[in-house]
C-alpha cells in the first residue's frame, strides 16, 4: 500500500490513476491532501509532478501508522489536548441514572481534576432485559451536567441513527461491541466529532488500527484508541488489560492512547494499579468510571469507584505523572 502524500494540485494524478489498473481513495487528513494507492506494483508506476512524497507502508492499517505521519497527533476536545505532555482523565458513571447521580459524580471529579465527563446514555448490555440506559434524555443530563461544571462530554453512540440527538455530545465512543462495526465507524467518521474508540474485546492491536483508518479515510483525523481489556483464558479479572498492546499501540500509531482501567479490572480494588500501570505504559488518557453509590448502580456496580477512591486515585495519578515527566 502506498501513500501519495500531494501538493495542492491533483487531478493530473488522478486521470493517471484513472487509466491503470490501480486502485486509490483520496482523503484530506491533518490538513494534508493523501491519494492511497495499491497494490504496491501498480503504485511504483504512477508518477506526476503533482505527487509531493510518496511512502510505502507495509503495515496492515495505513492511515492510523505512522510511516506516514511522524508526529505524534493531538487531539483537541473543546480545548482539552489528548495527546501532549498532560495525561487527561474523564471520569463519571459506567451510565446516566439520573439528574442528581450525574451532577453529583461531575462535581466529584471535576474537584478532583479530570478533565472530562464520562457517562452512558445508550448501554450496550449482554442481556436485552438488562438496563439499556436513558437514551435522550440521558443526553440531555449529561449536557446539563456538562454546561454547569465546564468538562466536555464523552457518551457512547451504540447506532448511526441516534447521531441527530449527539449535537452538543464533545467526543463519542465507539464501545468495544462496536469496535468493528464498520458502517458505525464510517459513519461517525462522516460526522466529524473527535471519537473514542474502544478495542475489541477479541481484536489484535492490528484489527484496532485497521478499525480506526475507517474513521480517518472519511477525513477525521480526531481519534484516540482505547485499551478496555481483552478476553484470554483468566478468569480472576473481568478483562486482560493489554499493557503490552497498548505499549505497541503507541509505538505503531501517531494517535493518542487511552487506557481503560475499570472495565478490565471489574472491581474497583482493582482499578488503582491497573490505572498507575497503564500511565506508566504511556498512556495519554484514562477512563474511569464513578458513581456516587456504586453498589446502587444499574451497570457495572462492582467495578465503579466512589468518589473519594476517585480523589485518592487522582492524587497518586498526579505524583507518578510528576516522576515520568508528565502533567495531569
Ligand atoms: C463503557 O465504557 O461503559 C462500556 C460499555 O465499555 P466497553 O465498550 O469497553 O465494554
Ligand atoms: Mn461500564
Amino acid at each position: 500500500m502506498y501513500v501519495f502524500i500531494m501538493k495542492r494540485k491533483w487531478d493530473s494524478v488522478k486521470e493517471k490513476l484513472e487509466k491503470s489498473s490501480a486502485s486509490f481513495k483520496s482523503v484530506e487528513l491533518y490538513g494534508k491532501q493523501l491519494m492511497i494507492v495499491w497494490p504496491d506494483e501498480e503504485a511504483i508506476r504512477i508518477d506526476d509532478p503533482s505527487i509531493e512524497i510518496k511512502v510505502r507502508v507495509k503495515t496492515p492499517f495505513v492511515l492510523s501508522g505512522n510511516e506516514w505521519k511522524k508526529e505524534k497527533t493531538i487531539v483537541d476536545v473543546n480545548g482539552v489536548e489528548i495527546g501532549g505532555n498532560d495525561v487527561v482523565v474523564a471520569a463519571g458513571p459506567c451510565a446516566v441514572e439520573s439528574e442528581e447521580q450525574v451532577f453529583e459524580v461531575a462535581k466529584g471529579v471535576k474537584r478532583a481534576g479530570a478533565k472530562f465527563l464520562r457517562g452512558g446514555a445508550y448501554k450496550p448490555r449482554t442481556s436485552p432485559f438488562s438496563f439499556q440506559g436513558l437514551g435522550p434524555k440521558g443526553i440531555e443530563i449529561l449536557t446539563k451536567a456538562s454546561e454547569s461544571t465546564g468538562l466536555p462530554t464523552v457518551t457512547e453512540l451504540l447506532d448511526a441513527r441516534d447521531l441527530p440527538y449527539f449535537d452538543r455530545v464533545n467526543m463519542i465512543q465507539i464501545g468495544a461491541r462496536n469496535s468493528q462495526n464498520f458502517t458505525l465507524l464510517r459513519d461517525v467518521g462522516k460526522y466529524g466529532k473527535p471519537v473514542l474508540l474502544k478495542r475489541g474485546m477479541g481484536n489484535t492491536v492490528d484489527e484496532w488500527l485497521s478499525s480506526a483508518d475507517y474513521v480517518l479515510a472519511e477525513g477525521n483525523g480526531s481519534v484516540v484508541l482505547c485499551e478496555r481489556g481483552i478476553r484470554t483464558f483468566e478468569h480472576s479479572t473481568r478483562f486482560t488489560i493489554d499493557i503490552g498492546g497498548m505499549i505497541v499501540a503507541k509505538r505503531l500509531s501517531h494517535l493518542p492512547v487511552c487506557a481503560d482501567p475499570s472495565h478490565p479490572a471489574g472491581d474497583r480494588e482493582l482499578v488503582r494499579s491497573m490505572a498507575l500501570a497503564s500511565i506508566a505504559a504511556g498512556a495519554d488518557m484514562l477512563l474511569i468510571e464513578v458513581h456516587p453509590e456504586p453498589e446502587k448502580a444499574l451497570s457495572d456496580s462492582k467495578q465503579q469507584l466512589t468518589i473519594s477512591m476517585f480523589e485518592e486515585l487522582m492524587n497518586q495519578i498526579r505524583g507518578l505523572s510528576k516522576v515520568i515527566g508528565r502533567r495531569i
